[in-house]
């Protein structure tokens, strides 16, 4: 290590190693050689990473945990800046509920064990979703009926053109469904230092979802704890998605469909008994879990190195060593598919490089 790596001005500085790669950083464990790699460890690891790729007139991605990212399989020609900045504050208190301050290189399932071990209820829905607080927000998480986006008040980012740090505050974040105004080109220089989130002291947010009604059955919902929905969903997903210790994988890999009432009608008269939920503002949500399952036959299907998840459709598996080349072979194979048989074009949830 001692010779691929240097540190950037003084002792204090994070180290840049140099042909870092990048399928040992990201879930679905592809992608070729990055150029340069930096762990941030702080706000000032931060500024330097970016003054360092800024002087030498090289790009920048940068990286939380890992699991929403497929990158080439082609040298990365610049620097990775893994945002490594942890910490959990809370920064108020009452009987009512709390306000929390979390770090971008948190785990995001750290900050849900956090919360749910204090009674700070909210994010429990959000149990055993892989990654950290950073793409937490970039891409506004959301599960059995709960979306990160209900619980933050603001986030703190570092703006890498004016180099302050600035507030946004929720009405500015522009959520949306697995979006956010950090997907957008007016914020792909922001890096997410922090968000505050604002819990509250009292019953689950949500059993809605019929897994978490299952796994509940015959109990009195009023009674159930916060920490019993943690635990239930711990169970519930480690049947549903894969082993991340075991495959490659970025968890759902395709969105759900949105569509306006005339396209779902029209969809209707072919596939009857389509599930479909409200998507508010008059749209409709369609399962594409299900139209892979049921109207495609490819629960299960592989090819080669990769497949799509025998328990859930939507998880695409690197059972080998995939490469980013068969990764997005296998998907357009997919989507043509999919649009053969229903005229949908699906949208991939990961950022594929
Ligand atoms: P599921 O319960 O089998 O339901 C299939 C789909 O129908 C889900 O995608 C869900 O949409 C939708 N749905 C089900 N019940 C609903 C309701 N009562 N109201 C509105 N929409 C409903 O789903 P699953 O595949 O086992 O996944 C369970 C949850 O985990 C889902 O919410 C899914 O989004 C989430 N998840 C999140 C990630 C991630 O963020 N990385 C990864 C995997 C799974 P929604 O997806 O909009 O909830």
């Amino acid at each position: 290590m001692e010779n691929n790596a240097y540190s950037i001005a003084n002792s204090d500085a994070p180290l840049i190693e140099e042909g870092v790669f990048l399928s040992y950083h990201t879930s679905f464990k592809i992608g070729g050689v990055a150029r340069f790699f930096i762990e941030a460890k702080s706000i000032e690891d931060i500024k330097k990473a970016v003054d360092f790729a800024h002087s030498h007139h090289l790009d920048f991605f940068v990286l939380g945990g890992g699991s929403n990212t497929v990158f080439s399989d082609k040298e990365f020609d610049g620097v990775i800046i893994k945002n490594c900045i942890k910490g959990i504050e809370i920064i108020k208190e009452d009987e009512e509920g709390a306000e929390v301050k979390v770090f971008a290189g948190e785990y995001f399932d750290d900050v849900v064990e956090f919360c749910v071990s204090r009674n700070f209820c909210g994010i429990e829905n959000l149990t055993a979703i892989p990654g950290t607080v950073g793409g937490a927000i970039v891409q506004n998480i959301g599960a059995y009926g709960t979306e990160i986006k209900n619980t933050v008040i603001s986030v703190d980012i570092f703006n890498t053109q004016t180099q302050i740090i600035e507030t946004i505050d929720l009405n500015d974040l522009h959520f949306g469904y697995r979006d956010s105004i950090f997907k957008k080109d007016s914020h792909k220089n922001a890096i997410i230092i922090s968000v505050r989130l604002k819990l509250l002291k009292g019953r689950p947010s949500n059993l809605i979802y019929k897994d978490l009604k299952n796994y509940f059955e015959g109990r009195d919902e009023t009674q159930v704890s916060i920490s019993e929905v943690r635990e239930a969903l711990q169970v519930i997903r480690s049947k549903k998605f894969p082993d991340l210790s075991l495959f490659g994988t970025a968890g759902s890999f395709f969105k759900n469909c949105i569509m306006n009432q005339d396209q779902f009608h029209e969809l209707q008269k072919n596939f009857p008994d389509a599930p479909y939920f409200d998507a508010g503002k008059g749209l409709v949500k369609l399962p594409s879990g299900w139209i892979l399952d049921k109207v495609c036959g490819l629960k299960g299907f592989r090819e080669g190195n990769l497949g799509l998840y025998e328990h859930q459709s939507l998880v695409v598996v690197n059972f080998g060593s995939a490469t980013n080349e068969e990764l997005k072979k296998f998907i357009s194979k997919i989507k043509e598919e999919v649009f053969k048989k229903t005229k949908i074009i699906l949208e991939e949830e990961v950022i594929v490089l």
